[in-house]
Protein backbone atom coordinates (compact mmCIF):
# COMPACT_ATOMS: atom_id res chain seq x y z
CA UNK A 1 0.00 0.00 0.00
CA UNK A 2 1.13 3.22 -1.18
CA UNK A 3 1.35 5.60 1.98
CA UNK A 4 2.52 9.38 1.18
CA UNK A 5 3.32 12.02 3.60
CA UNK A 6 3.72 15.19 2.93
CA UNK A 7 6.27 15.86 5.20
CA UNK A 8 6.45 19.75 6.31
CA UNK A 9 9.67 21.48 6.62
CA UNK A 10 10.49 23.96 9.53
CA UNK A 11 13.71 25.35 9.46
CA UNK A 12 15.30 23.27 6.84
CA UNK A 13 14.22 20.09 8.83
CA UNK A 14 11.64 17.94 9.27
CA UNK A 15 8.92 19.32 11.43
CA UNK A 16 7.57 17.07 14.29
CA UNK A 17 4.51 16.51 13.26
CA UNK A 18 5.85 14.96 9.72
CA UNK A 19 7.98 12.62 12.02
CA UNK A 20 4.80 11.69 13.76
CA UNK A 21 2.78 10.95 10.03
CA UNK A 22 5.67 9.13 8.79
CA UNK A 23 5.81 6.60 12.11
CA UNK A 24 2.01 6.45 11.63
CA UNK A 25 1.91 5.14 8.24
CA UNK A 26 4.55 2.64 8.95
CA UNK A 27 1.69 0.75 11.32
CA UNK A 28 -0.94 1.42 9.57
CA UNK A 29 -0.45 -1.93 7.67
CA UNK A 30 2.05 -4.61 6.98
CA UNK A 31 2.54 -4.03 3.23
CA UNK A 32 2.70 0.09 3.97
CA UNK A 33 5.37 1.59 2.03
CA UNK A 34 5.82 5.02 2.90
CA UNK A 35 6.81 7.68 0.81
CA UNK A 36 7.74 11.41 2.28
CA UNK A 37 7.21 14.02 0.17
CA UNK A 38 9.39 16.70 0.67
CA UNK A 39 9.16 20.52 -1.04
CA UNK A 40 11.48 22.86 -0.04
CA UNK A 41 15.13 24.30 -0.39
CA UNK A 42 18.41 23.14 1.55
CA UNK A 43 16.50 19.73 2.44
CA UNK A 44 19.37 18.07 2.66
CA UNK A 45 19.07 17.43 6.85
CA UNK A 46 15.57 17.25 6.25
CA UNK A 47 15.87 14.14 3.90
CA UNK A 48 18.31 12.80 6.20
CA UNK A 49 15.68 13.29 9.09
CA UNK A 50 12.84 11.34 6.91
CA UNK A 51 15.26 8.61 6.47
CA UNK A 52 15.75 8.04 9.96
CA UNK A 53 11.88 8.07 10.51
CA UNK A 54 11.39 5.50 8.21
CA UNK A 55 10.48 6.49 5.21
CA UNK A 56 11.23 4.10 2.08
CA UNK A 57 11.35 6.49 -0.48
CA UNK A 58 11.82 10.34 -0.31
CA UNK A 59 10.65 12.56 -2.80
CA UNK A 60 12.48 15.57 -3.19
CA UNK A 61 11.88 18.75 -4.61
CA UNK A 62 14.66 21.08 -3.54
CA UNK A 63 14.46 25.07 -5.30
CA UNK A 64 15.43 28.00 -4.12
CA UNK A 65 11.73 29.25 -4.85
CA UNK A 66 10.10 26.85 -2.51
CA UNK A 67 12.26 28.03 0.35
CA UNK A 68 8.93 29.74 1.06
CA UNK A 69 5.27 28.21 1.75
CA UNK A 70 3.13 29.08 -1.19
CA UNK A 71 0.02 27.95 -1.60
CA UNK A 72 0.06 27.56 -5.85
CA UNK A 73 3.67 26.11 -6.32
CA UNK A 74 3.51 23.34 -3.78
CA UNK A 75 -0.34 22.54 -4.74
CA UNK A 76 0.52 22.21 -8.20
CA UNK A 77 3.42 20.39 -7.18
CA UNK A 78 1.97 17.91 -4.98
CA UNK A 79 -1.02 17.62 -7.19
CA UNK A 80 1.26 16.67 -10.35
CA UNK A 81 3.31 13.98 -7.79
CA UNK A 82 0.40 12.34 -6.90
CA UNK A 83 -0.99 12.20 -10.49
CA UNK A 84 2.00 10.32 -11.82
CA UNK A 85 2.51 8.22 -8.90
CA UNK A 86 -1.17 7.27 -7.82
CA UNK A 87 -0.35 6.63 -3.95
CA UNK A 88 -3.35 4.90 -2.08
CA UNK A 89 -3.13 7.60 0.81
CA UNK A 90 -2.07 10.89 1.19
CA UNK A 91 -1.38 12.50 4.82
CA UNK A 92 0.04 15.97 6.20
CA UNK A 93 0.07 17.67 9.39
CA UNK A 94 -3.19 19.60 10.53
CA UNK A 95 -1.08 22.79 10.82
CA UNK A 96 -1.55 26.02 9.07
CA UNK A 97 0.36 24.64 6.04
CA UNK A 98 -0.83 21.59 5.98
CA UNK A 99 -4.52 23.09 6.47
CA UNK A 100 -3.85 25.25 3.53
CA UNK A 101 -2.33 23.17 1.06
CA UNK A 102 -3.91 19.56 1.45
CA UNK A 103 -7.58 20.52 0.62
CA UNK A 104 -6.63 22.39 -2.16
CA UNK A 105 -4.81 19.42 -3.82
CA UNK A 106 -8.04 17.43 -3.00
CA UNK A 107 -10.05 19.85 -4.69
CA UNK A 108 -7.80 19.54 -8.13
CA UNK A 109 -7.91 15.76 -7.40
CA UNK A 110 -10.97 15.51 -7.24
CA UNK A 111 -11.24 13.17 -3.92
CA UNK A 112 -12.20 13.55 -0.19
CA UNK A 113 -10.16 14.40 2.67
CA UNK A 114 -10.92 14.11 6.29
CA UNK A 115 -9.46 17.02 8.19
CA UNK A 116 -7.93 17.20 11.67
CA UNK A 117 -7.61 13.36 12.45
CA UNK A 118 -7.33 12.19 15.82
CA UNK A 119 -7.20 8.70 14.84
CA UNK A 120 -6.16 6.72 11.38
CA UNK A 121 -6.73 2.72 11.03
CA UNK A 122 -6.82 0.15 8.26
CA UNK A 123 -10.15 -1.71 7.90
CA UNK A 124 -9.30 -5.09 7.86
CA UNK A 125 -12.00 -6.38 5.05
CA UNK A 126 -11.32 -3.84 2.74
CA UNK A 127 -8.48 -2.54 2.88
CA UNK A 128 -9.38 1.48 3.02
CA UNK A 129 -8.35 4.25 5.70
CA UNK A 130 -10.53 4.85 8.87
CA UNK A 131 -10.20 8.01 9.30
CA UNK A 132 -11.57 9.22 12.78
CA UNK A 133 -12.21 12.83 13.91
CA UNK A 134 -14.24 14.71 16.53
CA UNK A 135 -17.60 15.87 15.13
CA UNK A 136 -20.67 17.38 16.24
CA UNK A 137 -18.95 19.75 18.30
CA UNK A 138 -16.57 17.14 19.70
CA UNK A 139 -19.74 15.10 21.68
CA UNK A 140 -18.92 12.16 19.14
CA UNK A 141 -15.81 10.31 16.80
CA UNK A 142 -17.15 10.30 13.17
CA UNK A 143 -14.95 7.45 10.95
CA UNK A 144 -15.28 8.22 7.87
CA UNK A 145 -13.94 6.49 4.45
CA UNK A 146 -13.12 7.66 1.19
CA UNK A 147 -14.12 4.38 -0.34
CA UNK A 148 -14.58 5.31 -4.31
CA UNK A 149 -11.52 7.83 -4.79
CA UNK A 150 -8.12 8.07 -4.45
CA UNK A 151 -5.92 9.08 -2.48
CA UNK A 152 -7.34 9.07 0.67
CA UNK A 153 -6.67 12.21 1.89
CA UNK A 154 -6.63 13.55 5.44
CA UNK A 155 -4.92 15.69 7.86
CA UNK A 156 -4.18 14.54 11.16
CA UNK A 157 -3.44 17.08 14.58
CA UNK A 158 -0.01 17.62 15.50
CA UNK A 159 0.80 15.27 18.72
CA UNK A 160 -1.66 12.62 18.44
CA UNK A 161 0.43 10.06 16.83
CA UNK A 162 3.35 8.49 18.94
CA UNK A 163 6.45 8.03 17.33
CA UNK A 164 7.50 4.53 17.43
CA UNK A 165 11.40 3.46 16.96
CA UNK A 166 12.53 2.21 13.87
CA UNK A 167 15.80 1.14 13.07
CA UNK A 168 16.84 1.35 9.31
CA UNK A 169 18.06 -1.48 7.30
CA UNK A 170 18.16 -0.72 3.88
CA UNK A 171 18.90 3.25 2.60
CA UNK A 172 15.58 4.47 1.58
CA UNK A 173 14.81 5.50 -2.48
CA UNK A 174 15.71 9.25 -3.10
CA UNK A 175 13.71 10.58 -6.33
CA UNK A 176 14.77 13.86 -7.06
CA UNK A 177 12.23 16.09 -8.64
CA UNK A 178 12.86 19.46 -10.92
CA UNK A 179 9.99 21.66 -11.08
CA UNK A 180 8.72 23.13 -14.08
CA UNK A 181 8.91 26.70 -14.75
CA UNK A 182 4.57 26.55 -14.90
CA UNK A 183 4.95 24.77 -11.01
CA UNK A 184 6.87 27.33 -10.20
CA UNK A 185 4.76 30.58 -10.92
CA UNK A 186 4.19 31.91 -7.32
CA UNK A 187 1.07 33.29 -5.80
CA UNK A 188 2.44 35.95 -3.76
CA UNK A 189 5.81 37.79 -3.20
CA UNK A 190 7.61 37.38 0.12
CA UNK A 191 8.60 39.92 1.95
CA UNK A 192 10.01 38.76 5.43
CA UNK A 193 9.95 36.08 8.30
CA UNK A 194 9.40 37.19 11.87
CA UNK A 195 9.53 34.22 14.34
CA UNK A 196 7.29 34.03 16.84
CA UNK A 197 8.87 34.72 20.38
CA UNK A 198 9.41 31.93 22.38
CA UNK A 199 6.94 31.90 25.37
CA UNK A 200 6.37 29.78 28.91
CA UNK A 201 3.10 28.82 27.47
CA UNK A 202 4.76 26.88 24.53
CA UNK A 203 2.35 23.99 25.35
CA UNK A 204 3.61 21.95 22.35
CA UNK A 205 7.16 20.88 23.48
CA UNK A 206 6.72 21.07 27.28
CA UNK A 207 8.14 17.68 28.77
CA UNK A 208 6.18 18.43 32.04
CA UNK A 209 2.71 19.84 31.93
CA UNK A 210 0.72 21.14 35.24
CA UNK A 211 -2.99 22.23 34.46
CA UNK A 212 -5.39 23.89 36.54
CA UNK A 213 -9.47 23.18 36.18
CA UNK A 214 -12.25 24.44 36.55
CA UNK A 215 -12.60 22.75 40.45
CA UNK A 216 -9.60 25.32 41.20
CA UNK A 217 -12.77 28.19 41.74
CA UNK A 218 -11.70 31.35 40.67
CA UNK A 219 -7.94 32.86 40.39
CA UNK A 220 -6.68 31.88 43.88
CA UNK A 221 -7.19 28.58 43.04
CA UNK A 222 -4.98 28.76 39.65
CA UNK A 223 -2.56 30.93 41.69
CA UNK A 224 -1.83 28.12 43.87
CA UNK A 225 -1.53 25.54 40.06
CA UNK A 226 0.34 28.73 38.92
CA UNK A 227 2.99 28.32 42.17
CA UNK A 228 2.80 24.55 42.31
CA UNK A 229 4.06 24.15 38.43
CA UNK A 230 6.99 26.72 39.23
CA UNK A 231 7.65 24.74 42.34
CA UNK A 232 8.31 21.67 40.07
CA UNK A 233 9.48 23.53 36.91
CA UNK A 234 6.66 22.55 34.69
CA UNK A 235 4.36 24.51 32.18
CA UNK A 236 1.37 25.92 33.51
CA UNK A 237 -1.71 24.94 31.48
CA UNK A 238 -5.43 25.27 31.56
CA UNK A 239 -8.86 23.56 30.64
CA UNK A 240 -11.39 25.55 28.22
CA UNK A 241 -13.52 26.83 31.43
CA UNK A 242 -10.25 28.17 33.12
CA UNK A 243 -9.32 30.28 29.86
CA UNK A 244 -13.37 31.38 29.31
CA UNK A 245 -13.52 32.49 32.55
CA UNK A 246 -10.75 34.76 32.30
CA UNK A 247 -8.33 33.18 34.69
CA UNK A 248 -6.03 31.90 32.35
CA UNK A 249 -4.90 33.02 28.49
CA UNK A 250 -6.06 30.97 25.79
CA UNK A 251 -2.51 30.31 24.83
CA UNK A 252 -2.57 27.97 27.82
CA UNK A 253 -5.28 25.69 26.69
CA UNK A 254 -5.53 22.21 26.19
CA UNK A 255 -8.17 20.22 24.46
CA UNK A 256 -9.79 19.91 21.08
CA UNK A 257 -10.23 23.84 20.77
CA UNK A 258 -6.71 24.41 22.19
CA UNK A 259 -3.44 23.15 22.09
CA UNK A 260 -2.68 18.83 21.89
CA UNK A 261 0.08 17.90 24.13
CA UNK A 262 2.35 14.83 24.19
CA UNK A 263 4.04 15.49 27.46
CA UNK A 264 6.53 12.89 29.40
CA UNK A 265 4.23 13.86 32.63
CA UNK A 266 0.85 15.68 32.91
CA UNK A 267 -0.78 16.76 36.24
CA UNK A 268 -4.53 17.47 36.10
CA UNK A 269 -5.27 19.50 38.85
CA UNK A 270 -9.21 20.02 39.31
CA UNK A 271 -10.34 18.64 35.85
CA UNK A 272 -13.06 16.38 35.93
CA UNK A 273 -11.90 14.73 32.10
CA UNK A 274 -14.35 15.79 29.39
CA UNK A 275 -13.86 14.42 25.79
CA UNK A 276 -13.13 17.51 24.64
CA UNK A 277 -10.24 18.03 27.62
CA UNK A 278 -8.76 14.26 26.89
CA UNK A 279 -8.04 14.63 23.08
CA UNK A 280 -5.87 17.17 23.65
CA UNK A 281 -3.68 15.27 26.71
CA UNK A 282 -4.50 11.79 26.52
CA UNK A 283 -1.51 10.59 24.87
CA UNK A 284 0.65 12.09 28.04
CA UNK A 285 3.12 9.28 28.86
CA UNK A 286 2.16 9.82 32.48
CA UNK A 287 -0.79 11.33 33.91
CA UNK A 288 -1.57 12.58 37.28
CA UNK A 289 -5.04 13.46 38.76
CA UNK A 290 -5.59 15.65 41.98
CA UNK A 291 -9.13 15.75 42.57
CA UNK A 292 -12.08 15.39 44.92
CA UNK A 293 -14.13 13.17 42.92
CA UNK A 294 -12.71 9.87 42.85
CA UNK A 295 -15.04 8.44 40.28
CA UNK A 296 -14.67 11.09 37.80
CA UNK A 297 -12.90 10.35 34.65
CA UNK A 298 -9.34 11.95 34.36
CA UNK A 299 -9.23 10.34 38.18
CA UNK A 300 -10.08 6.76 36.51
CA UNK A 301 -8.14 6.94 33.94
CA UNK A 302 -4.89 8.53 35.77
CA UNK A 303 -1.46 6.34 36.16
CA UNK A 304 -1.26 7.79 39.65
CA UNK A 305 -5.08 9.38 40.96
CA UNK A 306 -5.03 11.35 43.92
CA UNK A 307 -8.02 11.86 46.01
CA UNK A 308 -7.31 15.54 47.59
CA UNK A 309 -9.03 18.98 47.82
CA UNK A 310 -6.09 21.05 45.95
CA UNK A 311 -6.77 23.75 48.75
CA UNK A 312 -5.24 21.41 50.89
CA UNK A 313 -2.90 19.75 49.00
CA UNK A 314 -1.12 22.48 47.08
CA UNK A 315 -0.26 25.03 49.84
CA UNK A 316 1.55 21.31 51.70
CA UNK A 317 3.16 20.34 48.47
CA UNK A 318 4.80 23.88 47.81
CA UNK A 319 6.06 24.73 51.08
CA UNK A 320 7.18 21.46 51.06
CA UNK A 321 9.02 21.60 47.77
CA UNK A 322 10.46 24.92 48.53
CA UNK A 323 12.63 23.39 51.72
C1 LIG B 1 -17.06 22.11 21.09
C2 LIG B 1 -16.41 22.03 22.43
C3 LIG B 1 -15.06 22.20 22.50
C4 LIG B 1 -14.42 22.13 23.75
N1 LIG B 1 -13.05 22.28 23.80
C5 LIG B 1 -12.44 22.13 24.99
C6 LIG B 1 -11.02 22.23 25.09
O1 LIG B 1 -10.30 22.46 24.11
N2 LIG B 1 -10.46 22.04 26.30
C7 LIG B 1 -11.20 21.79 27.44
O2 LIG B 1 -10.60 21.64 28.52
N3 LIG B 1 -12.53 21.71 27.37
C8 LIG B 1 -13.17 21.89 26.19
N4 LIG B 1 -14.52 21.86 26.14
C9 LIG B 1 -15.28 21.83 27.43
C10 LIG B 1 -15.39 20.44 28.01
O3 LIG B 1 -16.57 19.84 27.51
C11 LIG B 1 -15.52 20.51 29.56
O4 LIG B 1 -16.58 21.36 29.91
C12 LIG B 1 -14.26 21.02 30.24
O5 LIG B 1 -13.13 20.31 29.77
C13 LIG B 1 -14.37 20.85 31.74
O6 LIG B 1 -13.27 21.47 32.35
P1 LIG B 1 -12.84 21.08 33.81
O7 LIG B 1 -12.56 19.62 33.88
O8 LIG B 1 -11.76 22.02 34.21
O9 LIG B 1 -14.15 21.47 34.67
P2 LIG B 1 -15.25 20.53 35.33
O10 LIG B 1 -15.77 19.53 34.37
O11 LIG B 1 -16.20 21.46 35.98
O12 LIG B 1 -14.47 19.71 36.44
C14 LIG B 1 -13.97 20.31 37.60
C15 LIG B 1 -13.34 19.19 38.42
O13 LIG B 1 -12.73 19.76 39.56
C16 LIG B 1 -12.97 18.92 40.69
N5 LIG B 1 -12.87 19.74 41.88
C17 LIG B 1 -13.74 20.71 42.32
N6 LIG B 1 -13.26 21.32 43.40
C18 LIG B 1 -12.07 20.73 43.68
C19 LIG B 1 -11.09 20.93 44.72
N7 LIG B 1 -11.23 21.87 45.65
N8 LIG B 1 -9.99 20.13 44.72
C20 LIG B 1 -9.83 19.15 43.78
N9 LIG B 1 -10.72 18.93 42.78
C21 LIG B 1 -11.82 19.72 42.72
C22 LIG B 1 -14.36 18.35 40.44
O14 LIG B 1 -14.51 17.13 41.16
C23 LIG B 1 -14.35 18.15 38.93
O15 LIG B 1 -13.89 16.86 38.59
C24 LIG B 1 -15.18 21.91 24.93
C25 LIG B 1 -16.55 21.74 24.82
C26 LIG B 1 -17.18 21.79 23.60
C27 LIG B 1 -18.66 21.59 23.52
Amino acid sequence: MKIWIFAEISRRRLSQVALELISCGRGLTADAQVTAVLLGHGLDGAIRDAAAAGAAQIIVADHPLLENYDDCRYEAILTNLVRKYNPDILLGGATAIGRALLPRCAVKLHTGLTADCTQLTIEPETGLLLQTRPAFGGNLFATIKTAEYRPQMATVRPQVMKITPFTMVKEPEIIRVTPSEDELRGSFDWLDFIPKAESDSDLRNAKVIVTAGYGCGGPDGVKLVRDFAAAVGATLAASRPVVDAGWLPYACQVGQTGTTVQPDIYVAIGISGAIQHWVGMGNAKKIIAVNKDPDCFMMQQADVAVQADLFSLLPAAISKLQK
